[in-house]
């Protein structure tokens, strides 16, 4: 490749499948009956179906692709305990009256608090090595006004989800990040770090062990509805389900069409350098925490869990595009908060879908007798793994009633609005313009 940034052995694909690859290793042929029959093997799919396979209930879960081809082994890593959840939570409908909305938040900050917990006792219950380590998380304040706001959230965040936030001032950030990018930012020590690919691969044996039928190539192609469940038209023929569970989140299509107009795909992309002498990798982020920051771009990065390398990763485009696109503007964003690291070299670069609400929230329900679990707003490993395991419990239990703060939540839409989102270029670009404002005149 002629872009000097790139590295001689350049791949265009997730680091992370260096470690573990798609595969349809566990694949079986679909069954003509089920109980349950869920669509989407990423964490959420996957964790639901763990979850009834342990409670005893016969369930399939359907992947279009290979097992792994979803944003479940392409994303950073980073576990996040609740504090991305208040981005743009607008409180729509209790904002009116503050005392409720602050319930419906501190609800939903605990909820998200069980989110880490959950993903924390699977991987210890399932014996899945995966790099888990609860090393917390440094968001850098992009201006002093977030610094600001980023302060007068950390009692809630304590009290509401005992997340152990507190403010690191510029004058200490280099206790956390070697750059003086950030006007100081806050720390979050009840955040994890993983290795998302192996995570995954675990997930998927521990819910083959338990019984669930795992089904690659198999794409859900229409789903009718009739007396006592659904019939299920799949490229490999129909399958009848009890219970329909849709864990599609980023890739939502046309087969629910009322779910994908709520819900804004948007890319997020990485890049992986070539490793690094350990005196240099070893200083960049000397607690080993994840970082990301309050740009509306945001970027967040970290060490690779083998201490050799920065993997970096950010909105460089809120479209699908190639890596000699990404992967230059996030080498840049890189040197902008790293200026030693000059001439380093990318060794992968890949991309990969989140799903945005409208309200900015994670959402699960029911939808025309359906269940759904999906809209992670980039930032799901925790939160799909939790929904997916809630949507099982509330099936198992063959429960009604909400099972945590985001269950039944209004999942509101726009008008005229049908899945499609052509304005992405035009948010990123109000987004680009917005942040240099914040920064340079506000
Ligand atoms: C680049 C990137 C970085 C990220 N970084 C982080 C991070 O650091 N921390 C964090 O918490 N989150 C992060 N995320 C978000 C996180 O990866 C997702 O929230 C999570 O993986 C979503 O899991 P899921 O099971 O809901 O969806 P997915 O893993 O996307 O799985 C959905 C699956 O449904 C399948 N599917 C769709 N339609 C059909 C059909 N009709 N039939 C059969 N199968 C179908 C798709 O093929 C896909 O495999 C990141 C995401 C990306 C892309």
């Amino acid at each position: 490749m002629a872009d000097s940034i790139f590295h001689k052995d350049f791949k265009a694909m997730p680091w992370w499948w260096e470690w573990w690859h798609p595969s349809n290793d566990l694949s079986q042929d679909p069954p003509k009956k089920t109980d349950v029959l869920v669509v989407g093997a990423g964490y959420g799919g996957l964790s639901t179906a763990l979850e009834l396979g342990r409670s005893g209930v016969d369930v399939t879960v359907l992947e279009r692709g290979d097992f792994g081809v979803g944003a479940s082994t392409r994303n950073g890593g980073g576990v996040s305990g609740g504090t991305t959840l208040g981005k743009g939570f607008s409180g729509k409908g209790v904002k009116s009256d503050p005392e409720e909305w602050k319930k419906v938040m501190a609800r939903m900050l605990a909820d998200a608090a069980d989110s880490l917990a959950q993903v924390q006792t699977v991987i210890e219950r399932e014996g899945i090595e995966c790099h888990w380590r609860m090393s917390g998380r440094f968001s850098g304040a992009y201006t002093q006004r977030h610094y600001n706001e980023q302060a007068a959230k950390t009692g809630t965040y304590n009290d509401s989800a005992g997340l152990g936030t507190y403010m690191i001032p510029r004058e200490r950030q280099r206790e956390e990040i070697a750059s003086d990018y950030y006007y100081g930012g806050m720390v979050v020590e009840r955040t994890g770090q993983l290795h998302p690919a192996l995570y995954y691969g675990g997930l998927l044996k521990a819910a083959s062990r338990a019984g669930a039928k795992l089904c690659a190539q198999c794409d859900a192609e229409k789903i009718e509805r009739k007396t006592g469940g659904f019939t299920v038209l799949t490229s490999k023929g129909p399958i009848e389900a009890k219970e329909v569970v849709i864990a599609t989140n980023g890739y939502t299509t046309d087969l629910t069409p009322t779910l994908k107009r709520r819900l804004v795909p948007v890319a997020s992309h990485i890049i992986a350098t070539e490793e690094l002498p350990e005196d240099l990798i070893q200083s960049l982020i000397p607690k080993n925490r994840v970082i990301s920051d309050t740009k509306r771009v945001l970027c967040y990065y970290r060490q690779s869990p083998d201490n050799k390398r920065v993997i970096f990763g950010g909105r460089a485009r809120f479209t699908q595009v190639p890596p000699e696109v990404s992967a230059p503007v996030l080498h840049r964003y890189m040197l902008d908060r790293w200026p030693q690291l000059k001439g380093t070299k990318v060794t992968h670069a890949w991309t990969g879908n989140v799903a945005f609400a409208f309200d900015f929230l994670p959402h699960m329900g029911q939808e025309q007798g359906m269940h759904y679990l999906m809209a992670c707003n980039g930032s799901g490993v925790a939160m799909m793994s939790y929904l997916g395991y809630q949507t099982a419990r509330k099936i198992a239990g063959g429960s009604n009633q909400p099972v945590n703060a985001f269950d039944g939540q209004e999942f509101p839409t726009m008008p005229g609005y049908s899945g499609n989102p052509w304005f992405l270029p035009l948010v990123g670009a109000w987004y680009r313009t917005r942040d240099w404002w914040d920064r340079h005149v506000a």
